[in-house]
Order: structure tokens, then sequence, then C-alpha cells
């Protein structure tokens, strides 16, 4: 656990790695997610904005770039229990998206984390590649959607009660009225909480909301 601090061991597999966060043979394992469900991440053959067995959504788009498959779900999972924290500062690296895609928004805002998470675990993912891909186009990662209710953990719940678990769980803190909003996270499972912003977004009449996961879970 504390190997790191004296020497860069990659995320993957523990050995040696000195140039970043993957040894090569890792980066090269990393599960691109090139044409997949534009509404649930859901691999296939074939770029669709549905699969057709995804429930309907009330974002518009969702983007992503891997299947959540190892090394990367190592390297999120050392990054969720705040012992692989060197990690954290390179997941804006592992975006492979081109820079156009995020260019289009007028609002660039991470999903909101668990107060309580927020105290144990300092720096969050969500807000870290939130405000990576704010920077490529010169803006600033707002906080825009907050937590009004204390939820308990999503990666903890059947789909079912993921549901439930976020239900009127979200607010704005700031105005979205004609926006184009980009919700960022770093896994996407079920997608009921992206979809429980969105909806909040939309409720407040923002024009456009988007998604970006840097990985999809690729389960209905
Ligand atoms: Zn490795
Ligand atoms: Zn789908």
């Amino acid at each position: 656990m504390f190997s790191e601090i004296f020497r860069p061991v990659c995320a993957g597999c523990g050995e040696d790695s000195p140039e970043g966060i993957f040894c090569a043979e890792c980066a090269d394992s990393l599960r691109s997610l090139k044409m997949f469900c534009r509404t649930c991440g859901h691999p296939l053959n074939v770029d669709a904005l549905t699969c057709g067995f995804c429930p309907s959504r009330r974002y518009d788009r969702l983007f992503t770039d891997y299947l959540y498959a190892p090394p990367l779900k190592e390297l999120l999972k050392k990054i969720k229990f705040a012992y692989g924290v060197r990690g954290i500062f390179h997941l804006g690296e592992l975006i492979k998206q081109p820079e156009s895609v995020f260019s289009g928004y007028d609002i660039v805002t991470p999903v909101p984390s668990h107060y309580t998470r927020k105290l144990r675990r300092i720096i969050h993912p969500a807000d870290v590649l939130a405000r990576h891909i704010a920077g490529l186009s010169g803006k600033q990662s707002e906080r825009l959607i907050i937590r009004r209710k204390k939820t308990g953990y999503q990666w903890k719940l059947k789909k079912k009660q993921r549901i439930r678990n976020v239900s009127g769980a979200f607010t704005l803190s700031g105005e979205c009225s004609g926006k184009k909003v980009l919700i960022v996270d770093d896994i996407y499972t079920t997608g009921s909480t992206v979809n429980e912003c969105a909806k909040v977004l939309k409720i407040n009449g923002a024009e456009l909301v988007d998604v970006y996961a840097l990985s999809c879970s690729g389960y209905y």
C-alpha cells in the first residue's frame, strides 16, 4: 500500500512504472469502448443512440472511453478506497475523446459526491475529470448539481434500490436555463445517478444534457 510513495508502480499490476500510471503492458490492455449504446453504454458493433434494451433517459447522449474492466477497474477501485492517490492526478490523461466533443458546452459539472464520502476522500475522481474536461475549452468546472439528501453508496445496492436511493436526491446550486450541460463521472453503471441529475437539469430548463463517463460497466 505504501510502496507507491517510494517508487511509482503500475495501478494495474503493481510492477514498477516510472513513466505513467500504467506500465506499457497494462496500458495496452485497457479496454477501449469505441462503439456503444449512447443511452446505456452497452458495447455494440455499431454506434447507436439506443440499443433497444435500455430504459429511456433524461440526458441526451452518453460518451465514454472504456469498458469498466482491468486494469482501469483496479485504478478506479484504488482511488475509491483512497490508497491509489497518485492515480487520481492521471485520470485526465486517460480521456480519449477528441477535444471537439467537449467544446460546445456552457457548463461542465461533476456528478456530486456524497458529503461524508467527500470528507473521507478529499479529491473526487468526477471532480478531477470535470476540471480536466472544462480546461480543454478554457472553462472552469462548476459544481452545479448538489446533493440535498444523504444517500447510501450506490455500488452497494441492486439496480432497483439504486433508482430509489437517488430519487429526489439532487438540486441545483446555479442557473441552467437554456444552457448546454455536460455531466462528468468516472464510472457509469446503471446510470440512475446521472439520470436523476439530468432530470433536475431538464426540469430547470437545460437545453441539452450530455454525460461523459470515463468508463462504463456495460450492463443494462
Ligand atoms: Zn502494469
Ligand atoms: Zn442501451
